[in-house]
């Protein structure tokens, strides 16, 4: 990391001690969108954070923005959706838009002007996307796009997405009939309802709603129909590397706090970090956090320098995710009784870590991927 990452890296981390620390609880408690935070990240730069410079981001490494998201996330995981969900979005502009379209949206998402999300799954398809129903029809120079998205991240705060549609529904192989489109809320598009959940509260999972909504020629990404399914799953590989490490995050935290706990708290005479059955746990935990740690640097130097690394962010997300949810468990039973109070943390982490085994292609998903890679990359 360079000097200029390191200082972003610890600006960042004495941010979240500092303001995201003392409100966690509360917000994810009153399930309540943290508008003043919303503000802070703006100017922290992290709508823009992976964004080219050239366009008013940050411009960072995959490495730098994955250390970033692990340091939050430690803290309080939720509000590293608000801005890695639009920075998907902003990923797909970039890398697949065209160069008006690079230069009319991407200054504006990374000042967090304009602030959005991606729209792929819908109520019938999520792993499986090319069975997705969305359509759009070209009429002149618009489309006309009709369906329903579900569980997407900053569907009711945000106002932009990057969405996933069929434009030939009839197409065979069927990806071939996908495309993206830049879709601003307005007549015809609109959340119809925020989904309640059991954990990455405060953030708003939302179903969205697309009736004989007119999107112009000009925001199909690209320009040229039939490239949505690439461009939705291309991005994937960093997506992969983004969740890792809130899951790493997750991990972090959980040992981080049951650590401190393990030596406040005494049972029979001594702290309880002195009975052996604890010091198995923790000594468990710090080493899924760093082998998470591990597999996310590698993962994420890959990417960085262009190498291929679809194996590698498959193991580092499938890894670190499980870690944080074997961490979080093993935080609560360090606990003991305390650990189901909603005056600790790690409750919290408890009900946050599933959700990292599912987004992003779930863990079944990865476990295939990763297989498939393995006997790819040995032929006989
Ligand atoms: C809180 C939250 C936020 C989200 N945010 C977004 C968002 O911003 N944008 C967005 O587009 N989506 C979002 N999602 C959706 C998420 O990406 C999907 O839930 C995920 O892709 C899984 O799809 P599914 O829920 O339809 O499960 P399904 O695809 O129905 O899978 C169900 C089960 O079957 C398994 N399975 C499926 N196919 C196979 C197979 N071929 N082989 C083996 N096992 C298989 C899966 O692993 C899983 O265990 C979010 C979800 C949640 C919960």
């Amino acid at each position: 990391m360079s000097d200029v990452d390191n200082e972003i890296l610890e600006s960042i981390e004495r941010w979240a001690e500092r303001e995201l620390k003392p409100i966690a609880k509360k917000f994810d408690h009153a399930d309540e969108y943290p508008l003043e935070i919303v503000e802070q990240m703006k100017e922290l730069g992290l709508f823009g954070a992976t964004i080219d410079p050239e366009y008013g981001g940050l411009g960072l490494s995959a490495s730098t923005y994955a250390r970033i998201v692990m340091s939050i996330a430690s803290i309080w995981m939720a509000p590293v959706g608000i801005f890695n969900s639009h920075l998907i979005m902003a990923a797909c502009v970039q890398r697949h838009g065209t160069d008006e379209q690079k230069r009319r949206w991407l200054p504006k998402f990374a000042s967090g002007e304009i602030r959005g999300g991606i729209g792929l799954t819908e109520p019938n398809a999520g792993t499986d996307l090319q069975s997705i129903r969305t359509v759009a029809r070209r009429d002149g120079d618009h489309y006309v796009i009709n369906g329903t998205k579900t569980w997407i991240t900053n569907g009711v705060y945000g106002t932009c997405f990057g969405v996933l549609v069929k434009t030939d529904p009839e197409a065979q192989p069927r990806h071939k009939g996908m495309s993206m489109f830049i879709c601003e809320k307005g007549d015809g598009f609109k959340a119809a309802k925020k989904i309640r959940k059991l954990g990455y509260k405060s953030i708003d999972s939302a179903e969205l709603v697309f009736e004989d909504y007119r999107v112009s020629t000009e925001q199909l990404i690209g320009g040229v129909e039939g490239r949505g399914f690439q461009q939705a799953v291309g991005g994937l590989e960093l997506g992969r590397i983004n969740v890792a490490a809130r899951g790493a995050g997750i991990a972090a935290g959980a040992l981080r706090d049951a650590l401190r706990y393990a030596q406040e708290r005494s049972t029979f005479g001594k702290p309880i970090a002195q009975h052996q059955a604890i010091q198995l746990k923790l000594a468990d935990m710090a080493t899924r956090v760093e082998a998470a740690r591990l597999l996310i640097e590698q993962a994420a130097r890959k990417y960085d320098t262009g190498e291929r690394c679809d194996l590698e962010s498959s193991m580092a997300k499938l890894f670190a995710s499980e870690a944080g949810v074997e961490n979080s468990l093993e935080a609560m039973r360090i606990f003991g009784g305390y650990s189901y109070s909603t005056d600790f943390d790690v409750e919290r982490y408890y009900r946050d870590a599933p959700l990292m085994c599912i987004g992003e292609g779930t863990n079944e998903m990865q476990r295939i991927i990763i297989a498939k890679q393995l006997v790819e990359r040995n032929p006989l």
